[in-house]
């Protein structure tokens, strides 16, 4: 049996059977090694694959906390420290229900390749809780991300592991989760990134993940030959953080964007979305999308229960390019054929690992340009970089220069991955070419800094 097979066959004995999303990611990666596994037996001969597979350390903890009405709540919460070959563990936090080790260890394992491409010195992490803010009073989430801190602020420390945002971890969670570290600590120090301005935040850090989506994909229409995205229509997925910048820069690069969503329903605004009132639906309020159609009633918005069988609206109204900006496999098989049928030409991943399996063959089968996430969102973590930078050297940059430093480095990521693909073979196939390329920054590390 080839060492690739071995690898995984083990990986699946040693794991849950509940370990389904980690696999899925992990046999993403492993699958577009083969043609540098061929060609390079060090890779065996230093146990690289086997080695990073598996976590270097899974921390899970209880988090109890009182409700407002004075009841005890216990969540899990967790932090997977995944590689730490190019530098110390980064990563995000994310709490969400669905939130468990499987998800968050696909997620760590994500991050070990997307801050490769950086090119940056950052390893692979990340953690979260099943608690869900939604819903919850301030005084509430203050009370939890208290209590989160309690028990992460062992595990982490700027030369360590530096966390940031993720779903469900904003500005206002991470600055209560900052407040409480150095409550506990005394040290006023950059072990968490994605924090508000005034207390050590990079300018631009809320946007970051967004615009560098939308700069990665006008590089890639460049290295295509193809159109940019002026006067395109364009379709984003999710109304979070990454979704509403992903939308901003779109539009100011001319894109005429008409959909987004949220858990309750798909907004589809045919002149164009209203940027401003999304905002302050989402930021402000943290409503609900049918608040939209209240002002705007030529939008159309569809409940979730509406849905077309087997496949999400947004992905059903035709367009040029698509950006699935919500959640794991929220992209399926039907939702990639509607697409292809509607002449969609590319799709750009601005959540982790949003498209399945099937729906990213498909999309390779019918050559429409296909942008994975690890290389196209890695602008968050990027600038998540910028931010420990100005942190250690106790220093500001401006909007220019972390701008400008974000461009330049979505713009080098596409590059390399256009590059790799083209120099292992894979013309035009961009999950082998981040994957190839990620991975062979880490596995020089590793094998360089011994067993
Ligand atoms: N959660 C983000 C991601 O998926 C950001 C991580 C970070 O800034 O450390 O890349």
């Amino acid at each position: 049996m080839g060492y690739l097979q071995n690898v995984k066959e083990n990986l699946q004995k040693n794991s849950s059977s509940f370990d389904q999303i980690f696999f899925q990611a992990v046999f993403e990666v492993l699958d577009s090694l083969e043609p540098i596994l061929q060609s390079d037996k060090v890779y065996e001969e230093f146990g690289v694959l086997e080695r990073l597979v598996v976590p270097d350390r899974e921390v899970k903890f209880k988090v109890s906390w009182f409700d407002d009405s004075n009841k005890v709540q216990v969540n899990t919460g967790y932090r997977i420290q995944f590689n730490n070959a190019l530098g110390p563990y980064k990563g995000g936090l994310r709490f969400h229900p669905s939130v468990n080790s499987s998800i968050l260890k696909f997620l760590g394992f994500e991050q070990i390749f997307k801050n490769s491409l950086t090119g940056l010195m950052m390893g692979g992490a990340k953690g979260g809780s099943d608690f869900d803010p939604k819903g919850k009073s301030t005084s509430e989430v203050m009370k939890f991300c208290t209590a989160y801190m309690t028990e992460l602020h062992k595990y982490i420390g700027p030369r360590v592991d530096i966390p940031a945002g993720d779903i469900g971890v904003g500005p206002r969670e991470i600055g209560f989760l900052f407040g409480e570290y150095k409550k506990i600590t005394s040290r006023y120090e950059g072990i968490i990134t994605g924090k508000p301005y005034m207390f050590g935040g990079s300018l631009l850090r809320p946007e970051a993940t967004g615009y560098g989506v939308v700069y990665f994909a006008d590089e890639l229409l460049r290295f295509e030959n193809k159109e940019p995205f002026k006067d395109k229509i364009c379709c984003v997925s999710g109304s979070g953080n990454v979704a509403i910048y992903t939308i901003e820069k779109l539009q100011s690069f001319g894109a005429i964007v008409v959909s987004c969503s949220d858990s309750k329903g798909t907004i589809y605004d045919s002149r164009g979305l209203d940027i401003n009132l999304l905002k302050d639906i989402k930021f402000h309020k943290r409503a609900s999308l049918e608040e939209y159609v209240l002002t705007h009633s030529s939008a159309i918005y569809t409940k979730v229960e509406d849905y077309p069988d087997g496949a999400h609206e947004v992905w059903t109204i035709p367009c040029y390019g698509a950006f699935p900006c919500a959640t794991q496999n929220e992209l399926n098989i039907n939702d990639a054929r509607n697409l292809i049928e509607n002449g969609c030409q590319i799709v750009v991943e601005g959540a982790n690992m949003p498209s399945t399996p099937e729906a990213i063959e498909l999309f390779l089968q019918e050559q429409i340009i296909f942008a994975p996430a690890k290389a196209a969102n890695a602008g968050g973590v990027a600038v998540s970089n910028f931010e420990m930078s100005q942190n250690a050297a106790l220093q500001r940059w401006d909007m220019d220069k972390v701008d400008e430093s974000l461009r330049t480095t979505m713009k080098s990521i596409c590059k390399r991955v256009y590059l790799t693909s083209k120099d292992y073979g894979v013309d035009g196939n961009y999950v082998d070419g981040a994957n190839i390329a990620a991975f062979k920054r880490v596995a020089e590390a590793m094998i360089a800094e011994g067993i």
